[in-house]
């Protein structure tokens, strides 16, 4: 096995559950542990004349590779910083007549780099690519057709002078891409990558590390700012020395078995962490309210819950938006009393309430289901958890806009200092939670010392320009997630 250096990290075999990565050292809340650049990556086939094919970015006039015409690049500095990457796959391109599915180029782009470095980028990586594991003696007979028929496909299209695979070397290939792969998403799903040493870090469904995408710098078109684009490793604790790294690959605000049941479908495996096996906050996730209301309103109530959540989702896809506040106002009023305010349904329905409510620019009542939205998930999150930062980053952009300063502020602070472990000084949205939390700070001052002075400033900037309403799009906050 191939094995490199790395400070903070080292391998270790972690049982049933294959290879692990554990701390080599006592790791501190917000260390990085380590960064890497993706192995591959390619724009998913939706975003192919929208994103640059070399640094991602979504740009209204790409210019076309004039070989392939399937490529899109911001300009010439993009395509020479990409063609190292490009050259064979423009070949293929050309040769087959049309581009393949995101995944066959994805599984082509994987092995050119391997044929050109042996599957090792930098001496901190600690496996080769073609040794993760590929769990394809694992998949359903559907997935296996499908399988094959990708493989065939990849054959058409693979060209490599004189090296030839077999396909059960492809299929593992694609078997890897399939349960290593992380699409990486910036608000839109842009592409997937792979990152080796990212595969080793095991699953826990309450992990001590979190993984985040970070860009660097935004503003310029270098090329030399390209391999910046990469993601981190953060400890979101503190960490003994010799204990296991892990993450999450599934949002902790489910029960247990549903977890469990995500990841045996997703993952091929079945989760033992702790908070399953001991089922640690299931019952604070479906608790009834502090009233003791009886059993038999609980089921109502729930049924209730969840038919209403059903008819949320239709009316959102519709676009229909004061039909989903409608359906929320009054499926909260049945809550009340009932559900506690940490019950999932609960959760979920003053989560889209809040959001939808911003998004209409009806921010004072908004704010009041955001806020407590961020009390039921301080009570189940980790209290370094990035969605929860995240979160309370957006009830706090809801009170401030509503004119509640004081909260506003205080809750940008608390979510400054959660991002600040999991995304860092650096990352572009500290950065804007940081310019927030210097704004928020001056109207406050200037609030504790003239309230009507507060206010009257406040509705004059607000005549002159209007709040730009919060999206509300499903709100995908995750930088980086395991591929479904
Ligand atoms: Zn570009
Ligand atoms: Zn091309
Ligand atoms: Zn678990």
């Amino acid at each position: 096995m191939t094995v490199g250096n790395m400070e903070s990290a080292t391998l270790f075999d972690a049982g049933k559950k294959g290879r692990g990565l554990k701390a080599a050292k006592e790791l501190v809340p917000g260390e990085v542990i380590f960064a890497e650049p993706s192995f591959s990556a390619v724009v998913f086939d939706n975003f192919a004349t929208k994103v640059c094919h070399s640094c991602f970015r979504q740009q209204a006039n790409l210019h076309r590779c004039a070989q392939c015409k399937f490529a899109h690049y911001c300009d010439r500095t993009c395509q020479t910083a990409c063609w190292d990457e490009h050259k064979q796959e423009c070949g293929a391109i050309r040769k087959m007549g049309n581009a393949p599915a995101e995944n066959i180029r994805l599984a082509a782009r994987v092995l050119w780099r391997i044929h050109k470095n042996a599957g090792i980028m930098s001496d901190s990586q600690l496996i080769s690519v073609d040794q993760l594991e590929d769990h394809v003696a694992d998949l359903s007979e559907e997935a296996r057709t499908q399988l094959n028929a990708d493989v065939q496909t990849f054959l058409q299209f693979w060209s490599h002078g004189r090296k030839k695979h077999d396909p059960e070397y492809i299929s593992h290939i694609f078997g890897i891409i399939k349960c290593n792969g992380f699409t990486m998403s910036d608000q839109r799903a842009v592409r997937v990558g792979l990152f080796p040493n990212l595969c080793l870090v095991n699953h826990d469904c309450w992990p001590n590390c979190t993984v985040i995408l970070n860009h660097g710098t935004q503003t310029a078109l270098s090329s030399t700012l390209h391999s910046q684009r990469r993601i981190e490793l953060r400890a979101l604790e503190k960490i003994p020395e010799g204990a296991e790294l892990t993450v999450s690959y599934v949002d902790f605000l489910s029960l247990s078995s549903d977890r469990q049941k995500k990841l045996r479908e997703h993952f091929h495996f079945d989760c033992t962490c702790e908070h399953c096996a001991q089922h640690i906050k299931d019952d604070v996730m479906m608790a009834s309210s502090d009233s003791k209301p009886s059993a038999d309103k609980v089921k109502e109530v729930t049924a209730f819950s969840k038919e209403c959540l059903e008819k949320i989702e239709a009316a959102r896809l519709q676009g229909d938006f004061p039909e989903v506040v409608k359906i929320c106002r009054e499926c909260l009023e049945k809550q009340e009393n009932v559900l506690a305010d940490t019950h999932l349904y609960r959760l979920h329905v003053l989560s889209v309430a809040g959001e939808v409510l911003s998004f209409l620019q009806n921010f004072g009542e908004a704010a009041g289901y955001a806020e407590k939205m961020v009390e039921g998930y301080k009570r189940l999150y980790h209290p370094n958890n990035a969605l929860l930062g995240m979160a309370i980053m957006r009830a706090g952009v809801t009170h401030w806009h509503a004119g509640k300063i004081e909260v506003g502020h205080g809750l940008i602070c608390k979510a400054y200092g959660i991002l600040m472990v999991t995304h860092g000084p650096n990352h572009a949205i500290t950065r804007d939670l940081e310019s927030m939390r210097t704004q928020t700070e001056l109207e406050l001052k200037m609030f504790l010392q003239d309230e009507s002075a507060y206010h009257s400033m406040r509705e004059a900037a607000l005549k002159k320009k209007p709040l730009a309403p919060i999206s509300a799009g499903g709100g995908n906050v995750k930088d980086v997630s395991r591929k479904k």
